[in-house]
């Protein structure tokens, strides 16, 4: 199958189920046929395993909700467009085996891992943002991006969700951290897992895609396989900002956009 160059898919949608985002599943995938996309993917967040965190995360018995919307959503538009059932899952290491066997009982088509926070701070939290202001941004950097490389080769995931979301509020170190960004996908091609272009961060203070470009240009270089995702809390966010940047990245001799299917990647030609 061939995707229009200009619009590939989206792979990174949230609902209102996780209790901080807004609109109903079936407003996602009309916005999505709308703005012409072909494929899109749900991918909400994963309960937490250890708290109930009502909004910042599904509950169990909402996570069958999710599951049987998805499905639905996908019977009823499948002539129209393909809905992939993905989720998005906080990465700490200690949780491991207890999100291996979490994970075991449902059938995703792709599972993101997301680093979210660094022991007890949750550092992308407008809430809790004040800690950056107290803390140590280049040991914070390097927490992250050790994590980020545990999550990669924890096996547990398909995907690394918003790379570099630990410059969200815009703190960053002196000096150059590429160091750092280069060995982390050192770990993200051993372990062979795919990365996305997430333009969420746009809308955030950094305001910029997460991973930046110099970042996914390394990724192109190395042949890490990259997807796309907007992020979207509201059904006005799917897609946006997809179109421009998967066009930038055909400039800059991205070739392939990976889709996954129960958990099984493919490449397909963009
Ligand atoms: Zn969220
Ligand atoms: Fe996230
Ligand atoms: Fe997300
Ligand atoms: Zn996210």
């Amino acid at each position: 199958m061939l995707y229009p160059p200009e619009m590939p898919v989206d792979y990174h949608i949230h609902t209102r189920l996780c209790g901080h985002a807004t609109g109903e599943m079936w407003e996602y995938v009309e916005e999505a046929v709308q703005k012409g996309f072909r494929e899109v993917g749900f991918s909400d967040h994963f309960p937490f395993i250890e708290r109930v965190a009502p909004r910042l995360a599904m509950s169990w018995e909402q996570l069958s909700l999710y599951i049987a919307e998805v499905d639905r959503l996908t019977s009823k538009y499948s002539k129209i467009i393909t809905i992939r059932k993905g989720i998005e899952v906080d990465y700490e290491p200690h949780l491991e085996e207890q999100i291996r066997e979490a994970l075991q009982r449902y059938d995703f088509d792709y599972v993101y891992g997301s680093v979210h926070n660094i022991g007890d701070w949750q550092f992308d939290s407008p809430r809790e943002q004040h800690r950056w202001e107290h803390c140590d941004v280049r040991k914070t950097y390097e927490e992250y991006f050790h994590l980020v490389q545990q999550a990669a080769a924890s096996g547990l995931f398909d995907i690394i969700a918003h790379l570099d979301v630990v410059k969200k509020f815009g703190y960053r170190p002196s000096g150059d951290y590429f160091a750092l960004i280069q060995e982390t996908l050192d770990a993200i091609e051993e372990a062979g897992v795919a990365i996305e272009l997430n333009t969420s961060g746009l809308r955030k203070p950094v305001g910029e895609i997460y991973p930046d470009l110099r970042t996914i240009e390394e990724c192109i270089r190395r042949g890490i396989p990259v997807t796309f995702g907007s992020d979207a809390h509201r059904p006005q966010e799917v897609g946006q900002d997809i179109a421009h940047y998967a066009q930038k990245l055909k400039g800059l001799g991205l070739t392939e956009v990976a889709v996954f299917a129960n958990r099984k990647r493919t490449l397909v030609e963009i």
